[in-house]
């Protein structure tokens, strides 16, 4: 990878918006604090790092990703501990995550030095930002784009990348109902659906609406073929928990290998829970649901954490969830929260201390 090495060059805000933001009434991702990360690449080279004050970008209408949607993101968040501590949860997925997105939209890779160097200069500029207390975090979303202007279809040879932050309060509230897809796909074998490729979310908007429509906040995506098998919910990926066995599908083209999902199988593994890495179809979802044996549906991700599923539709027929008293989601919410907020042992070495 071509890099130079130059420091990251830092131009500070003369006054800090913190002090007129009410943390109480922060609607997800749309406060950002006063800073955030540039960076170009030109003539071959991620160059020209710098962070600035947040404010509006100047890029040509005919920049490639507007007509072409080449560009893609990560998300990820920063807590805050009791005695201020500020960690970061496994970024090093985030930041691998990240340029496997970008090889699979021809976006040249970004340096892992300077990814790391951003994130402790920008954390430690807008530390303030970071509130304490469960459930407040830092949402932090680096992105890269292709910048090059022409509307040519070939891919660019600029980008920008950047990172934005953004304080954060719990993402969704209260349980989730879902409709299973069985005409639209979010993704499909050999398409870009294991990368966090802008377009996906994008693509996504519409059979989303046709199901707020009808009540439901989300959709859980079918595989593409045959609209048989359960892959994900929403932005999120999904288990469920038949008998006492947790399930989710593996990764493939077409799955978002989530850090959240890999957490919670770990931490079940970990407390002795039976999971089961395997498609599932709907068929057997409907059957153990009709068997009194489908305990839980829940959806991880990390502007969640983790989001439980009260009631889901197929075929126009609706099945509800009963409340669990052992529920799993809350128990691996638990467990994810204590770790990412430094209240319990770390035995998975997740905790990234970074001011
Ligand atoms: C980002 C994302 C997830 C969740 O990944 P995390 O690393 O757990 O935040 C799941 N599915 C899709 C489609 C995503 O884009």
């Amino acid at each position: 990878m071509n890099t130079n090495t130059e420091h990251i060059t830092v131009k500070q805000v003369t006054n800090s918006r913190l002090p007129g933001i009410d943390f109480n009434k922060l609607a997800f991702g749309s406060t950002f604090t006063d800073h955030m990360f540039m960076c170009d690449f030109k003539n071959g080279v991620w160059q020209d790092a710098t962070i600035v004050p947040y404010g509006n970008l100047s890029i040509s209408p005919a920049a490639k990703v507007f007509h072409y949607g080449q560009a893609v993101f990560e998300g990820m968040k920063a807590f805050k501990d009791e005695n201020g501590g500020i960690f970061l949860f496994r970024p090093e997925e985030n930041f691998e995550r990240i340029n496997k997105s970008s090889k699979r939209m021809a976006i040249p890779e970004f340096p892992r030095e300077l990814f790391f160097e951003a994130l402790h200069k920008l954390i430690a500029l807008d530390k303030d930002w970071v509130q304490g207390g469960l459930g407040n975090s830092l949402y932090i979303r680096p992105f890269a784009m292709a910048t090059q202007v022409g509307v040519s279809a070939s891919p660019a040879d600029e980008y920008k990348f950047m990172i934005l932050m953004s304080p954060v309060k719990a993402y969704y509230t209260g349980d989730v109902r879902v409709t299973i897809a069985q005409k639209y796909s979010r993704s499909a074998d050999g398409g870009v659906g294991a990368a966090k490729a802008a377009g996906n979310y994008g693509a996504q908007f519409f059979p989303t609406n046709l199901a707020r429509e009808k009540g439901f906040q989300q959709v859980i995506w079918t595989d593409s073929n045959e609209h048989k098998y359960l892959e994900e919910a929403g932005t999120m990926n999904v288990f469920f928990r038949i008998n006492d066995t947790l399930i989710t599908a593996p990764t493939s083209d077409r799955i978002l290998d989530g850090v959240t999902r890999k957490s919670v199988l770990a931490l079940a593994e970990h407390d002795g829970i039976p999971t089961d890495v395997r498609r599932l179809t709907v068929a057997e979802l409907v059957e153990a649901s009709k068997a009194g044996a489908l305990k839980e549906i829940f959806g991880s991700g990390t502007a969640a954490v983790i989001s439980p599923v009260s009631a889901f539709a197929y075929d126009d027929e609706l099945f509800e969830l009963e409340k669990q008293t052992d529920s799993y989601a809350s128990r691996f919410k638990k467990e994810l929260m204590d770790i990412q907020y430094n209240r319990s042992e770390d035995p998975f070495n997740w905790r990234y201390p970074i001011g």
